[in-house]
């Protein structure tokens, strides 16, 4: 460690992003304020990553849901998976990362999501691509937060990340402030991918921070199919638990 970082940290300590609490490395949340994180641990739904109360069916040692055993269930993601439930606790987690300027979590956030996606990584993945904020929003805001994850989590498995083919070509309001019917109105057509070649025949994996109804993650991936992504996974920091 050079002299000035020792300097830096002596004057200006790396501190827990959740609690305050001085850390001794700089990894962004102090270990009680993980063990707080409520993490989705199996069983899961093989498909769609839903926590399962009771096993609806077994098909090739895969659990799935009641949804996803439905012969006609359209599968517009091969795999979905969250790395938590998104509760108070995670709340604050997930919007000091988004909107309060912790991007120092990234690289944290980014080893959460590769053990949540472990099932996505071992189908393979060739292209990593964050669901994108619209050019006003990133002015705004200065950062995407899903950009920042899919960059880090690139570095920690190969896989090239491209912050650019996928683009937002519209503004649209907030999904938490739209009741579930305006949802879907509000981001069709929302999302636009400009460089197809890039996606074609690729096995894509779709990255957010937060899945809630999964409307914004369903059109970005039509979007990426219509392109020609050989397939699409969606990897998530948070579930909204219904
Ligand atoms: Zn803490
Ligand atoms: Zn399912």
């Amino acid at each position: 460690m050079n002299v000035w970082r020792r300097i830096i940290d002596f004057i200006l300590p790396p501190r827990c992003a959740m609690c305050g609490k001085i850390l001794r490395t700089d990894k962004g949340i102090c270990d009680d304020c993980i063990s707080e994180i409520e993490f989705l641990s199996s069983p899961v739904c093989y498909h769609c990553g839903q926590p399962l109360m009771a096993v609806d069916a077994v098909l090739h040692s895969h659990l799935l849901c009641g949804e996803c055993i439905k012969p006609h269930h359209r599968r517009l993601f091969r795999l979905s998976r969250s790395a938590f439930a998104y509760d108070d606790f995670s709340k604050k987690l997930v919007l000091d990362f988004k909107f309060r300027d912790h991007t120092e979590l990234a690289a944290l956030l980014a080893k959460i999501l590769y053990v949540a996606g472990r099932d996505i990584w071992e189908l393979g993945v060739d292209l990593i691509v964050p669901v994108p904020l619209h050019y006003t929003r990133l002015i705004k805001r200065k950062y995407n937060q899903s950009s920042l994850l899919a960059k880090e989590l690139g570095k920690l498995t190969a896989v090239k990340s491209d912050n650019f083919v996928l683009r937002k070509i519209r503004r649209t309001k907030p999904q938490v402030e739209c009741s579930a019917a305006q949802r879907l109105v509000n981001v069709k057509n929302a999302f636009a991918v400009r460089h197809p070649e890039r996606i074609k025949g690729k096995r894509v994996l779709l990255i957010d921070d937060v899945l809630t109804t999964g409307t914004t993650a369903k059109e970005c991936a039509t979007s990426l199919r219509r392109a020609g992504a050989k397939s699409v996974d969606c990897l998530t920091l948070a579930r909204v638990m219904h």
